[in-house]
């Protein structure tokens, strides 16, 4: 009954929502992406741009001149926490360090002023439009396929995980506590901890740069927002006997209770309360650091984008498609970072990530969402070069390494600019798949500081430079300035 009197009241919000929207258009942009794609950076540097005009050629409503200002307004959801723009602002420009990563939900509306592109509107005045970001964690996207399962199916999956070659020795401090554990025994809370902390230490491990795994359920233990230490999140995946129910007063019971538990207080609270609203939505991809951690990462990262690719199609989950009111209209999918490349191989990287989602994005398409692919930087680190070696000339970037980043056994510590030629992708987006295990030996990435910022002659200082980020934007927003 409760349950269904979350729903009501829900839907109802919804409608004042809608309500509300009337009067001045409001359109809700979940950004998302797994931990370090660059939410953080990509929001901060879209609302820098565009509340400091910020050079975007491929944004239409800006490059005609139509875009009047922009400026930052209350939030409309008290309960969610603000995303924090002046102070990652500050960290990036003062100290230029890149601001801290998201941990939560969090959410900004910034309202846009623009002149109309048609004249009859242009007679109403200027056109509004709030912009509501809502930054959001996406391995909580991955915890829906939970709600279909049942303890049992889903430890029995997560033990065949655990027990992959790739992932076996990471997991093996982990699988062998469980090998001592019978399930069958007294509940004890102590147990339960270890278990959980051993199982939570093996998903930072998968999660780890060298290995970049993306598909580690559940969402929370690596990602707890406010969670952290809760009892929903003390539990882990059994090694059951198949077909057993479990003991009043047992191990398995209470991990089993837990783990319901998890889905009714975690999982679906935060699709009700943040994703059944959303109206556009980006995911942003590291797609560089899985194809630097070599093929099992990337095929990794295809299951997991096939994951969160199912939560915009939701027919096949009828618990979605129930709660959902608004529908999602437009995805975009980012492959972030794209300043670590040459130009020249921008669109490569596009391809490589539009090969990652292309099964995933034809079931989509199918249920009325418009897809799109790009490879973009939301801040710029980096700047091109041709440097002369040997006689040839080579396309090179050019950027200041962050203190204590390593590349061929030199140490940098943040204050000099190097020239780095950062290596080719392939061709052929299939070819990632096929490379031996471990890191591509072609591919160098290294972590550059944030850019200074250039002032003009006026003393005006410039917004944040970028790559493509127009683009999305234009993708994103740009129909609703019309
Ligand atoms: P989040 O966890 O998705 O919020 O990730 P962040 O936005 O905090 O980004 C994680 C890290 O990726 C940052 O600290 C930067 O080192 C790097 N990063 C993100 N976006 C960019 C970008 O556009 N260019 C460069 N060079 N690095 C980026």
């Amino acid at each position: 009954l409760t349950a269904l009197a979350d729903e009501a009241l829900n839907t109802f919000e919804n409608i004042v929502d809608g309500a509300q929207a009337l009067s001045v258009p409001t359109l809700r942009l979940g950004v998302t992406g797994l931990s370090r794609a660059g939410k953080t950076v990509f929001i901060t540097a879209l609302v820098h741009n565009l509340v400091h005009g910020g050079r975007l050629p491929l944004f239409e409503a800006a490059a005609s001149g139509r875009l009047a200002r922009a400026f930052l307004q209350p939030q409309p959801d008290d309960a969610v926490p603000r995303f924090d723009y002046e102070a990652h602002v500050d960290t990036l420009l003062d100290e230029r360090v890149w601001p801290q990563s998201t941990r939560q939900t969090s959410e900004l509306r910034l309202t846009i002023e623009y002149e109309s592109a048609t004249f009859l509107k242009t007679m109403l005045g200027r056109g509004r439009l709030h912009l509501d970001i809502v930054d959001y964690p996406g391995e909580w996207l991955l915890d829906l396929p939970l709600l279909n399962k049942d303890f049992s199916t889903w430890s029995r999956e997560a033990l065949e995980r655990a027990r992959d070659p790739a992932r076996n020795t990471l997991a093996d401090d982990w699988l062998r506590a469980l090998a001592a554990t019978d399930p069958a025994m007294e509940a004890e809370e102590t147990r339960a901890r270890d278990l959980a902390a051993r199982f939570t230490a093996y998903l930072a491990a998968c999660r780890a740069d060298d290995h970049a795994f993306s598909l580690l359920p559940p969402g929370r233990f690596l990602m707890p927002g406010d969670m952290e230490g809760s009892p929903a999140l003390t539990f882990c995946p059994l090694d059951l006997e198949s077909g057993g129910s479990a003991k009043r007063g047992s191990l398995h019971a209470m991990m089993e209770r837990r783990f319901e538990a998890y889905k009714k207080h975690v999982v679906r609270p935060f699709f009700r309360e943040h994703f059944a609203r959303l109206d556009r939505q980006i995911v942003l991809v590291d797609t560089l650091a899985a194809l630097n951690a070599g093929p099992a990462a990337v095929r990794d990262l295809e299951a997991a984008l096939a994951g969160i690719l199912s939560c915009f199609r939701p027919g096949r989950n009828s618990w979605l498609s129930g709660i959902l009111v608004r529908r999602i209209d437009r995805i975009l999918f980012a492959a972030t970072k794209a300043d670590h490349l040459h130009h020249a191989d921008h669109d490569r990287l596009e391809a490589i990530l539009a090969k990652l989602v292309e099964k995933a994005v034809a079931r989509a398409e199918f249920a009325g969402a418009e897809v799109e692919v790009t490879a973009l930087a939301a801040i710029r680190a980096t700047r091109e070069a041709q440097v002369r070696q040997d006689g040839t000339t080579l396309p090179a970037i050019l950027g200041t390494p962050l203190p204590g980043e390593r590349l061929d056994g030199e140490t940098y510590d943040g204050t000099s600019e190097i020239a780095l030629f950062p290596g080719d992708l392939p061709n052929d987006p299939a070819a990632i798949y096929e490379a031996s295990t471990g890191p591509s030996p072609d591919l160098r990435f290294i972590r550059f500081r944030p850019p200074k910022l250039e002032r003009t002659a006026e003393g005006l200082t410039l917004s944040l430079p970028h790559i493509r980020l127009d683009r999305a934007l234009q993708f994103l927003v740009g129909d609703k300035l019309a």
